[in-house]
């Protein structure tokens, strides 16, 4: 019979995580799923009530945990939160580019300065904190992981969020091409595609009865997800046991983008 040698020990033990707003929704669940999995974590994001109150949970939970102010927009600001993290938690293991941002407004009137900052925020945003962390990875040694965190959008014709399917889309090639360059380096590089999940982001819709009924219809689950159904694919993601995995992209929608 097989033994795992790990079932004493957790999956992320001795590594050091980072979730870009991770403060609240899927990017705290992953975080403190992570945690939960044995990793130092380091949240980075823009409120600091929120991170304060991210940090709290996870420090009282029993986790290593920091949190720093960083607009995932500013080359800088990400640049000087690596340093930080790097200072404080000793390396970067996996980074999880999951902050994002999700305005609704009707093609025929969305503005070029809209388009512009929600691909600021949800695709240069990803490439920097990923391009940071794996800056570190690859002079550090010994490999790493990094997760950008899609959406079903990215499939989907999604309206009044073209500019959110667009960059939930462009971070799916960005994922596969970072993928291939970064192999021969031991980084792998995947995408967490989540469906519809409940969090501060989609709290509208969940208003919306036409809206829910149409999206639970649709969904094999017959329900919508929450965070903390998104945040094992994450740990999986993470685990640097499965080193030959990367370039993929994981769904987790309760069926929803094969029905
Ligand atoms: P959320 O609760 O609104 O979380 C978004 C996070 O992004 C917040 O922590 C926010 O932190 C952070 N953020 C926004 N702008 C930022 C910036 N410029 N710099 C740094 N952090 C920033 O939404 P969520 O639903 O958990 O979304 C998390 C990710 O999952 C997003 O990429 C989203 O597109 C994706 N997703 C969500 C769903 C869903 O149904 N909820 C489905 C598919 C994909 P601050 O408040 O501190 O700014």
């Amino acid at each position: 019979m097989a033994v795992d040698i790990r079932a004493s020990g957790a999956a992320l033990e001795g590594r050091v995580v980072v979730v870009t707003g991770g403060n609240g929704g899927i990017g705290l669940a992953i975080a403190e799923a992570c945690a939960r999995a044995g990793a130092s974590v380091a949240v980075w994001a823009m409120n600091p009530d929120k991170n304060a109150a991210a940090v709290e949970r996870l420090v009282s939970s029993g986790a290593r945990a920091v949190a720093h102010r960083c607009d995932v927009r500013s080359e800088e600001q990400v640049e000087a939160a690596l340093n930080r993290t790097v200072g404080e938690l000793g390396r970067v293991d996996t980074l999880f580019a999951n902050a994002g941002i999700k305005p609704v407004t009707p093609f025929l009137d969305m503005g070029l300065e809209e388009w512009r900052q929600v691909m600021a925020v949800n695709l240069d945003g990803a490439f920097l904190s990923m391009r940071a962390a794996a800056r570190h990875m690859v002079a550090r040694g010994g490999g790493g992981s990094l997760v950008a965190v899609s959406s079903v959008s990215a499939f989907d014709g999604s309206p009044g969020m073209e500019h959110y399917a667009a960059s939930k889309a462009g971070l799916l090639a960005l994922v596969r091409s970072v993928a291939v360059e970064l192999a021969r380096h031991g980084v792998r590089c995947n995408a967490l595609v989540p469906g519809f999940v409940d969090t501060e982001m989609t709290a509208d819709w969940r208003r919306d009865d036409r809206m829910m009924d149409a999206t639970i219809r649709r969904t094999p689950a017959r329900r919508w997800g929450s965070p903390a159904d998104v945040a094992p694919a994450a740990v999986f993601l993470a685990d640097p046991e499965y080193r030959f995995h990367t370039g993929a992209t994981l769904v987790v929608d309760g069926g929803y983008s094969v029905a």
